[in-house]
């Protein structure tokens, strides 16, 4: 991390689990949990029709709700799809996109993931773009190409400026949800690869100031480690943001 340069992040994805029943005691798990201190932004990323419940549990807690995925279009006939300018006007303040299950289980291209971007940035929605290579191609020794490829086909023709808005995550696929994250050294090596490749990009000032997180299995008992690298700069984290409690243990892992 540097707090210096850029913000640190500690960012939930619920994917598609919990039920609005839930929210109220995990809202108030939470406030007690974070305190007043800003020491880092806090968000939840949880099922869009969650949202709007769960900013009303939220209120009066710091931590800022955000969707998990967007439509690429700006309005109209899209039967099933959310639009940038429906989350913004419903509170929504983060949106992930380019999940990798999104990738695998929706089809979504490196090219449709920078449209919902854009989107995205046109709203005032902070994406959290996630990027990261599978098992095979780890084992092939090609993540970083892998990476540098997704970077670069979504990101193509962004101006500086607005780069400078978007948050990255490092989500190996191998490491989510199967209790294997990366470790500190590979989850430093990617981020500073990513960072290198955002300065050739864009600027070195874009590249140190976006935010990179790192994403795969993270809980309260890793998280101080890889928090700790200094180019990762806070975490995207699935199974461990269902419970409140282990949650802001990971919150108080960023920042020491
Ligand atoms: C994720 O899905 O973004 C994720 C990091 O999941 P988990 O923490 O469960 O590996």
């Amino acid at each position: 991390m540097n707090p210096k340069y850029r913000k640190t992040v500690i960012a939930g994805n619920w994917k598609m689990n919990l039920l609005s029943s839930r929210l109220r005691e995990y809202a108030a798990a939470l406030k007690e949990g974070l305190g007043k201190e800003k020491g880092c932004e806090v968000v939840l990323c949880v099922p869009a029709i969650m949202a709007v419940p769960l900013l009303r549990a939220l209120r009066g807690c710091r931590a800022s709700v955000g969707a998990q995925d967007v439509s690429a279009q700006e309005a109209g006939a899209f039967t099933g799809e959310i639009s940038a300018a429906q989350l913004r006007d419903a509170g929504v303040k983060y949106v992930i996109v380019g999940h990798s299950e999104r990738r695998a289980y929706h089809g979504e291209t490196d090219e449709l993931i920078g449209r919902k971007l854009r989107r995205a940035l046109q709203e005032g929605v902070t994406p959290i773009f996630c990027v990261g290579e599978t098992l095979p191609q780890r084992e092939a020794g090609a993540e970083r190409e892998i990476v540098r490829g997704q970077l670069k086909l979504a990101l193509a023709g962004l101006e500086s400026a607005a780069m400078r808005k978007v948050i990255v995550a490092y989500e190996p696929v191998w490491a989510i949800g199967t209790g294997r994250p990366a470790s500190p050294t590979q989850a430093q090596e990617m981020c500073r690869e990513i960072r290198a490749a955002l300065r050739e990009l864009f600027d070195a000032r874009t590249a140190r100031a976006v935010s990179v997180l790192y994403g795969g299995s993270m809980n309260p008992s890793n998280a101080p480690e890889l928090l700790a690298q200094p180019d990762v700069d806070g975490g995207l984290i699935g199974g461990a943001s269902l419970d409140p409690r282990k949650f802001c243990e990971i919150v108080e892992a960023a920042k020491l």
